[in-house]
């Protein structure tokens, strides 16, 4: 296969798989970027902190490490007594410190939420734990692709499609064939 990048263009295509950001972040990002969606990362104008950001879509996706954010655990504001989820294992060693960082995190992640949303931003979380095999990353990331053309649609549903009529002098269009 021929390579018909410009230097540039390669820059600027590796620049956004390689980046920075963790690994998971990362797998999500490959796969977009591999599936023609193109983005933009911590975008300054849209509220919040963002992993990715697809403006047409509308849509933030944030990528969630399983432990840091607390991955199906459940924190309660008065009592540390708290499950730990198959993904997101709590160390017994200095455990109230661990649960008020996670705490502090999921915090932040719906706070943002309510901001994105607030200002018509639909919110796409993607956990760690849903990447891993390839065969699960898959399944994921065609869920959040219907999520994303669910999306790109909503924001049209009270657009009225213009009719299109060909006026009565008006040549019906031809395509531009080459007729050599
Ligand atoms: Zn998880």
């Amino acid at each position: 296969m021929t390579d018909t990048m410009t230097p540039e263009q390669r820059h600027r295509c590796m620049s956004h798989i390689k980046g920075k950001g963790t690994k998971p972040e990362l797998l999500v990002r490959q796969w977009l970027w591999g599936h023609g969606y193109r983005y933009r990362l911590n975008v300054k104008s849209v509220p919040g902190k963002l992993d990715i950001v697809l403006r047409p879509y509308r849509t933030a996706i944030f990528v969630n490490g399983c432990f840091w954010h607390g991955h199906n655990v459940q924190i309660e504001n008065s009592k540390l007594t708290i499950e730990n989820s198959s993904c997101c294992k709590i160390p017994t060693t200095n455990r109230d410190f661990w649960v008020a960082k996670i705490r502090r995190n999921q915090e932040r992640d719906e706070r943002n939420t309510r901001i994105l949303q607030e200002n018509g931003w639909q919110v796409i979380v993607v956990w760690e734990c849903q990447l891993k095999p390839a065969e699960r990353l898959e399944r994921t990331m065609r869920k959040v692709e219907l999520l994303l053309n669910n999306n790109l649609l909503a924001q049209y549903k009270h657009h009225q499609p213009i009719p299109y009529t060909f006026g009565d002098d008006e040549p019906f269009p031809m395509a531009a064939e080459n007729t050599a």
